[in-house]
């Protein structure tokens, strides 16, 4: 017999109307807040990505409540009823099978059509993939980009990947068993060999994280078409050193304004050279100038 976790003390203060986007748990069900379990509770109406796996969640909390599937497939057919119970005061929520709806799951045109016609949205927030894996990959967290899926084909992959090739910023990607070697290994094409992460089935019983450069990520025997879900995160590259021409070019801008040494130090700090190179090379440009 499948053990739950006893129902905590839920509130019984009504909704206010509106579309609630409520996170749910990616994995570990006890990973979901009591404000969540208030709002699957309250609402008058549950927009499921899929009722069988919500319905899992609810019933591992003792809680039932009447369903009404929404996907990508079923969002054209079923927004005119939603804005129809909206307009009439109701509480909507949106669930999507795990983590954060509207996070490469659907709601997004939901919400904008919400925000549009004047209705109130409430964030529920939780669980999502992305954010877990940051947390435990040991790359920088300062600046991030989460760039979804990757397109299933090579080709089209690395034209995608190169599109942040000069983002300095930690890259988060949900990938696929199948498709993990292969994609690793066009990381490896497009960002060369920067550390990496890559981290499979956070908060459930085989939770790993391997960690590398992405040389060696894309020929670990570990990650051969590993199961479950994944998140690949990719570090920022290192800045390119900048061009002699980039240096002059600066150098030049910063002596219409500047003494030569205060040129030279200004340029050393934007573009990280060295600062006697640029001084000397200041004197001869404006000797020449
Ligand atoms: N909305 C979800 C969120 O907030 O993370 C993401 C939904 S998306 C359809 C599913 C993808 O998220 C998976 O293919 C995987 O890349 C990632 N993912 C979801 N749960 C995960 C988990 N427990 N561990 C690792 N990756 C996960």
């Amino acid at each position: 017999m499948s053990r739950h976790p006893p129902p905590p003390p839920l509130s019984d203060v009504p909704l206010e109307p509106g579309l609630h986007v409520v996170a749910t748990p990616i994995g570990n069900l006890r990973d979901i807040t009591l404000r969540a379990l208030d709002v699957l509770n309250g609402c008058d109406l549950l927009l499921a990505e899929d009722t069988r796996v919500t319905g899992k969640l609810l019933a591992a909390y003792g809680l039932s409540k009447t369903m009404a599937r929404y996907d990508e497939h079923a969002a054209e057919r079923a927004r005119p009823r939603i804005m129809a119970a909206l307009e009439a005061g109701q509480s909507i929520a949106l669930v999507s099978d795990a983590g954060t709806p509207l996070v490469s799951d659907p709601g997004y045109r939901l919400v904008k059509e919400v925000v549009a016609a004047g209705f109130r949205v409430f964030p529920i927030p939780g669980p999502s993939a992305a954010l877990a894996a940051l947390t435990l990959a040991g790359l920088p967290t300062d600046r991030f980009l989460f760039a979804g899926f990757t397109p299933p084909k090579s080709a089209a992959r690395r034209t995608f990947l190169a599109e942040f090739a000069q983002t300095r910023a930690t890259l988060i990607f949900y990938e696929t068993g199948p498709r993990l070697r292969a994609s690793l290994e066009d990381m490896l094409a497009v960002f060369g060999p920067r550390p990496a992460a890559v981290t499979r089935e956070l908060t459930k019983l085989y939770e790993t994280a391997v960690r590398g450069t992405l040389d060696q990520l894309a020929v670990d025997p570990a990650l051969d078409e590993p199961k479950g879900e994944i998140v690949v995160l990719v570090g920022p590259g290192v800045a390119e050193a900048a061009s002699e021409a980039d240096a002059d070019l600066a150098l030049a801008e910063a002596l219409t304004r500047l003494a030569p040494g205060e040129a030279a130090s200004e340029v050393a700090k934007s573009l990280g050279l060295n600062r006697r190179d640029l001084y000397r090379r200041a004197l001869a440009l404006k000797d020449a100038g």
